[in-house]
């Protein structure tokens, strides 16, 4: 493994100093082969090995500081309170990935929490990571779980636990808000220069690097949310300092995936207004980049700033019917805007479930109406939707196989419900690591039929609609 020290290299103003502080009896539980090989990082030696556990001390590992919009409110500093990054290497892409442990003690950005994590959230963060990579949204990867002995108090003992993630960036929205609201205007300089170089040095060749990168980080945040829309996904708490300069998803808490259609649906139960609702993602994601276009007032003039975030509704819009084209499987964007609309007003009065409605769709073919048919209470209203959708498909040339192959691609069988998570994450507090793996791998290749896992892709049962997730574990 090459470590490479590009951002601690950026000087004591951006980070604490800090080591890894490894878990009683820690063990190595999981390890992403996969991902390593991209990595080139090879676990079998043991000096990489005692380096990303921490028993190995790495004089520039370091934890981050930032500030963050937290449900509205403006938190002058916030950090890495449990985060220690290690370094960087680079991707068989020739891109730097982040090293970055999660659950990893105290550092001077805890505030009042522990510095540590448990197993339960760090398995919902390796799952869920890996759940969007295979789904292709943008998103941290998990490379490595650890389990361990020692308890970490939450409202009962639970096992702790640290997770290895890889991101391009762990730079954050309130990474700017922190250094442009404490007037380190220098620093913010040297924080931009350092962002165009490592994450759009395409943007350096142009007469307005600033404005280029600016407009760049629109695009991949509003692309972002036109995936997590599309397929359901909600993140639960999209703190300004829970977003990602490099448009990845990053920082799985208290998130949920969509199964009865619900567009005000809010998974996390910290959340008490529903800031973060489902169907307040796209609005969301317009105020977090209002706050960081903020940061770059001393940099561009206003007038800029504002053009710059009028172009985020325009590309979320089109991305998503795009998206949700290729999901329903039409050509015409006219039928898409009549047919959609309809078909979500049935699924929410059906509570249908998502995924298991857009799976069947894929399998449909010309007048099997009974296969959809059958899901619903109102057999009358669906059925007068399939002819209208009959109508719109056959416009085009292309074979109902044709169609229903392409759908089948996009329209995932397997997603992570709540439950899922819940069982294996029981089964593993009891050393059980099998069903977690199980679940990871279907979850790996989500559009695959794997008819041996077949309940996995069920609906939830009854029992798992009581099941709550908060903030911070
Ligand atoms: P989150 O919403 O989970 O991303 O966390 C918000 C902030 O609280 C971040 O700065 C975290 O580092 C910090 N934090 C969360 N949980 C803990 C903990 N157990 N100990 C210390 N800091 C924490
Ligand atoms: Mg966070």
């Amino acid at each position: 493994m090459y470590l490479e020290h590009h951002f601690a290299n950026l000087g004591e103003a951006f980070y604490s100093k800090g080591l890894i502080q490894p878990l009683l009896e820690q063990r190595l539980v999981e390890f992403n082969q996969s991902l390593a090989a991209f990595l080139s990082i090879d676990i079998k030696s043991n000096d990489t090995k005692r380096i990303l556990s921490g028993e190995e001390p790495l004089s520039s590992s370091l934890s981050m500081v930032y500030a963050g919009h937290q449900f509205g409110g403006f938190s002058p500093q916030l950090g890495d309170g449990r985060g220690i990054l290690l370094g960087e290497v680079r991707g068989q892409d020739g891109l730097l990935y982040d090293l970055h442990m999660k659950g990893a003690g105290p550092t001077p950005y805890s505030r009042r929490g522990d510095g540590r994590a448990v197993l339960r959230s760090c398995i919902r963060e390796y799952l869920a990571s890996e759940a969007m990579a295979a789904l292709s949204i943008p998103s941290s990867r998990a490379l490595a779980l650890y389990d361990s002995r020692e308890a970490v108090y939450r409202e009962t003992p639970e096992p702790g636990a640290m997770l290895l993630r890889v991101a391009q960036g762990h730079i954050r929205f309130g990474h700017f808000e922190y250094f442009f609201y404490q007037g380190k205007h220098a620093e913010l300089d040297q924080l931009i220069d350092y962002c165009l170089e490592h994450y759009y040095p395409d943007c350096l060749d142009t007469d307005s690097p600033i404005e280029s990168m600016l407009i760049e980080v629109v695009k991949r945040t509003a692309r972002m949310i036109a995936q997590w829309q599309a397929v359901g996904f909600q993140h639960g708490v999209m703190n300004t300092d829970n977003f990602s300069f490099t448009g990845e998803s990053i920082d799985y808490g208290p998130y949920g995936f969509m199964e009865e259609y619900q567009p005000n649906w809010v998974c996390n139960h910290s959340d008490y207004e529903g800031r973060y609702a489902f169907s307040r993602q796209p609005g969301v994601g317009l105020w977090n980049l209002n706050c960081l276009m903020r940061c770059f007032s001393k940099h561009l003039e206003r007038d800029r700033l504002i053009a710059i975030l009028q172009r985020y509704e325009l590309e979320l819009q089109s991305h998503y019917d795009s998206l949700m084209m290729n999901k329903i499987g039409l050509h015409d964007e006219q039928d898409l805007q009549v047919l959609l609309p309809q078909l979500f007003t049935i699924l929410e009065a059906e509570k249908m479930d998502y995924t298991v409605f857009f799976r069947l769709l894929s399998h449909y073919q010309q007048g099997d109406f009974n296969l959809l048919l059958d899901e619903v209470v109102d057999r009358e209203r669906l059925s007068v939707w399939l002819e209208n959708y009959e109508v719109a498909r056959n416009k085009h040339n292309l074979s109902w196989s044709q169609v229903s192959d392409a759908m089948l691609a996009v329209n995932p069988k397997f997603i992570l419900r709540n439950y899922l998570a819940h069982d294996v994450i029981l089964a593993a507090e009891q050393g059980d690591y099998l069903p977690f793996r199980r679940l990871l791998n279907v979850l790996n290749h989500p559009f695959d039929e794997h008819v041996e896992s077949n309940e996995l892709a069920q609906r939830s049962p009854e029992w798992a609609k009581s099941l709550e997730v908060s903030c911070s574990s």
